[in-house]
């Protein structure tokens, strides 16, 4: 089922030779990516395989409804790329960790409400999404676009750096860990044991966002 998310080689061609914001992100996610770094820290943790499901799917989602969203990819904003040195600059980047920070935070309160709505799979779902900014911390660090796509061209890219997908792992399993304790053992059990359906369908998601992939990722498919 999560295999249809997957790229064909034709789709990353095209998808590596256009300038989206966050472009990068196709060379290593397609490899060794979201889906597998998810997998591998859930069980880990013991997640059921219904869990693991619904988290390794959610994770790869970012890039599908908020691609152009620079802070769910850990990127600056584009124009940070273009700034020469000084307090402007150091200001826009300081606002692109703020904004990263609210977005994962925005995430987690989403994760709250679904467990107070005893929603369980849903809570899996902003868990699995969550992770997805962590891991692109891993590569991007905070790297705007355009300067990603530049190293992208000299063949020096980032997200194909195998201490970067270190960095990834290591990111999951320590917001695993952070989210077991400010849970505690019970709630948090409660996600790991869950029983029920996999991972969400696209219109299930769709209902969450209140709209479908993000629309240059829709155009890009298309194309
Ligand atoms: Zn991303």
């Amino acid at each position: 089922m999560s295999e249809l998310w997957r790229f064909s080689k034709d789709t990353q061609n095209t998808l590596n030779k256009t300038r989206l914001p966050s472009g990068g992100w196709i060379n290593l996610w397609l490899n060794i990516g979201h889906y597998e770094v998810t997998q591998e820290a859930a069980e880990r943790f013991g997640f059921s395989s219904a869990a693991v499901d619904i988290l390794r799917d959610a994770s790869q989602d970012p890039d599908f409804y908020e691609f152009t969203l620079p802070s769910a990819h850990a990127q600056s904003p584009d124009k940070v790329a273009f700034m020469p040195p000084g307090p402007e600059r150091d200001e826009a980047i300081q606002n692109g960790i703020d904004a990263y920070k609210e977005w994962a935070l925005n995430v987690c309160s989403k994760i709250s409400q679904a467990m107070v709505d005893k929603d369980t799979r849903v809570a899996l779902y902003w868990l699995g999404y969550v992770l997805h900014g962590f891991q692109d911390l891993g590569p991007h660090g905070g790297m705007p676009n355009p300067e990603h796509a530049a190293l992208d061209s000299l063949k020096q890219s980032l997200d194909d750096d195998s201490s970067n997908v270190q960095l990834s792992r290591y990111y999951t399993q320590e917001f695993l860990r952070h989210i077991r304790e400010v849970l505690g053992e019970g709630e948090f059990d409660l996600l790991r044991n869950w029983d029920g359906d996999g991972n969400l369908s696209k219109s299930e998601k769709e209902d969450l966002f209140g709209h479908g992939w993000d629309l240059s990722v829709e155009a890009v498919i298309d194309f």
